[in-house]
């Protein structure tokens, strides 16, 4: 499978929590005691673990084009 991280833009993030409730793995969580400019507390990727799966969910709900999804495949691996 492969495995994935993820870049969030947090100055542009609105903190809405939708990417932190649609990620199955609870990779995403609201940066607790940040403001960003906007004046919104941002979401913060964190995996500890590497569970991320690149699958991008995270980055299709957000409804401001936050987050950018990196994807990394094994080398003879077959692509999904
Ligand atoms: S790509 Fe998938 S697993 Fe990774 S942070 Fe986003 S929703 Fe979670
Ligand atoms: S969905 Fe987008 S705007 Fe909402 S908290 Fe996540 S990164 Fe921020």
């Amino acid at each position: 499978m492969a495995r994935g991280c993820i870049e969030i833009r947090m100055e542009k993030c609105k903190g809405c929590g939708l990417c932190v409730a649609v990620c199955k793995k609870g990779n995403i969580v609201i940066a607790e005691g940040q403001i960003n400019a906007l004046g919104y507390a941002p979401a913060e990727f964190k995996d500890p673990n590497g569970e991320c799966t690149g699958c991008k969910m995270c980055a299709e709900i957000c409804p401001d084009c936050c987050i950018t999804v990196y994807r990394e495949h094994k080398a003879g691996a077959a692509s999904e």
